[in-house]
């Protein structure tokens, strides 16, 4: 039986040194393509385009699941504030990139994987917000952009009880990385809050029929560690791998 083949939506990084110097490639963190490749999968780089719907349904037909990568923030625009003065760097086509595959992905009930800037975009796409950095939330926060490398967890989440991720990971809380400076603010009507941090922070969203499963933190960067608290994490790539195995 032929694997799954797993999309992996591709950013761009500027070269910085050698004839090629300035320049844009297409790029994913290699950890991404292992963490599909070690589950089981066949990891495919979706490159970005600015072929806009179009080009992300015939992207979309290529593959049968999709992990959204992270990186940029997302354009506050799109949920209707302002650019604070605190955000980060924000990448509008980008934007419209993720958001043209999640919808294709959706539309052809494909199974989906948001990381980090991943789950941010698809609580945006589904009419969620965000806050623009963990300094403007109310309330005592934990340190979310971590100082510690990262194939540590380094805070608690809280797995809600009765959730598709809870099936998922077969526990009630777990240690994660953590590497955002932006926090869910308030979670789009149609996806459901599947997990949170000590302070509060959500960590974690899912569509009800868990089609959609998205995390804050960085799961692929702590699957090759072979400490038990962190090998765990491989269960999130096994399930979208074995999802997408169904519906292919
Ligand atoms: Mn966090």
């Amino acid at each position: 039986m032929k694997k799954p083949v797993i999309g992996i939506s591709g950013s761009e990084v500027t070269i910085q040194a050698g004839p090629f110097m300035g320049e844009p490639r297409t790029y994913v963190n290699a950890a991404y393509v292992d963490s599909v490749y070690q589950n089981g999968g066949i990891p495919l780089v979706i490159p970005f385009t600015k072929g806009g719907e179009e080009m992300a349904l015939e992207q979309m037909k290529l593959v049968d699941g999709l992990i959204l990568s992270g990186g940029h923030d997302v354009d506050p625009h799109l949920y209707g504030e302002e650019i604070d003065q605190k955000s980060g760097a924000t990448w509008p086509d980008r934007d419209q990139f993720d958001i043209a595959l999640l919808k294709a992905a959706e539309g052809a009930n494909k199974p989906v994987l948001g990381i980090c800037r991943g789950a941010q975009i698809i609580n945006v796409a589904h009419g969620g917000s965000m806050w623009q950095d963990l300094s403007l939330r109310p309330g005592h926060t934990l340190k979310h952009m971590q100082a510690t490398r990262p194939d540590v967890g380094t805070h608690l989440v809280k797995i809600k009880s009765g959730t598709n991720l809870e099936k998922i990971m077969g526990q009630s809380s777990l240690m994660t990385n953590s590497f955002h400076h932006q926090v869910i603010k308030e979670v789009a009507p149609d996806l459901v809050e599947a997990a949170t941090a000590s302070d509060g922070v959500t960590e974690a969203l899912e569509s009800d029929d868990g089609q959609v499963i998205a995390v804050q933190w960085h799961p692929e960067e702590m699957h090759a560690n072979p400490a038990p608290e962190a090998a765990i994490m491989n269960r999130l790539f096994k399930n979208l791998i074995d999802r997408a195995n169904e519906e292919k």
